[in-house]
């Protein structure tokens, strides 16, 4: 299937104006659904609408880009964070996390957000993003850099920019977008580790993206967390439009526990 590469930064900008919008000076922003979930050993979690790649392996597309728009109900950030808190409480968890699309869309409301959690002392928070716009901006790693109860995972989209063309459908200069979030972070003493989706990559190129994060900071190479596709249905049929075929992949079923 041919494309023409989109500008990844454009699109999550764009997205900014359909997915979030400023009530008496709160910053409120789009989601789907809340719920516990299993991952990181239990973190109470809010799903966001709205992401600006088009992953072709992602689980939550549906929720992301096309459908942004019609999709979801606006909260707070008071409200999130008080739906986090007591979806930990219940559970016992000490974990929360904003996923299901991309939580760096309206950054305001993001910084809101944890504004909010601060006062929560039994809960850190972990930012899981594709990186596009903590790369293009290095005020927002700055600002991140207030919150000592957050850690970053930022998850790369394949081992190099030619991946990530053939994984998003955007632009290969996002790549270097995802590799400057993680060095904007790492600069601005922020916690946080790199996660790559290697179901479509060579072990060559992984070898030489672990080279690329070790001249950033060697311990973004020794912590780099894999990834592979989970094969749901609509992945798979997805996968198979574009032509792609992993080489290695997790039926639903059985899919490894995920830790910080
Ligand atoms: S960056 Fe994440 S949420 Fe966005 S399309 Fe890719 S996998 Fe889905």
């Amino acid at each position: 299937m041919n494309h023409t590469p989109y500008d990844p930064v454009e699109r999550h900008r764009l997205l900014e104006r359909w997915v979030s919008r400023t009530v008496n000076g709160h910053f409120e922003r789009k989601y789907w659904r809340f719920r516990a979930d299993r991952w990181y050993g239990g973190v109470a979690t809010a799903d966001c609408v709205g992401c600006g790649l088009s992953c072709r392996f992602c689980w939550a597309n549906e929720n992301s880009f096309y459908n942004s728009d019609s999709t979801g109900f606006y909260q707070s950030p008071q409200e999130v964070a008080a739906r986090l808190g007591s979806t930990a409480s219940a559970k016992g968890y000490n974990q929360a996390r904003v996923s299901g699309g991309e939580p760096t869309i309206s950054m305001p409301h993001l910084l809101q957000l944890l504004e909010r959690l601060r006062y929560n002392k039994s809960l850190n928070f972990i930012l899981e993003t594709n990186g596009i716009l903590l790369g293009n901006d290095r005020n927002f790693s700055r600002a991140l850099s207030d919150f000592r109860f957050l850690h970053v995972r930022v998850s790369l989209k394949g081992c190099n920019e030619d991946d990530f063309e053939k994984l998003t459908g955007a632009s290969s200069q996002g790549f270097e977008f995802q590799l400057q979030s993680l060095k904007n972070l790492v600069d601005d003493g922020v916690s946080c580790h790199a996660a790559v989706m290697t179901s479509f990559s060579s072990r060559d190129s992984f070898l030489q993206l672990a080279n690329r994060l070790s001249s950033i900071d060697p311990r973004l190479a020794r912590d780099l967390e894999t990834e592979e596709v989970i094969m749901y249905p609509r992945v798979a049929k997805k996968l198979r439009a574009f032509g792609l075929r992993p080489c290695s992949e997790h039926r639903p079923d059985n899919v490894p526990e995920r830790l910080v």
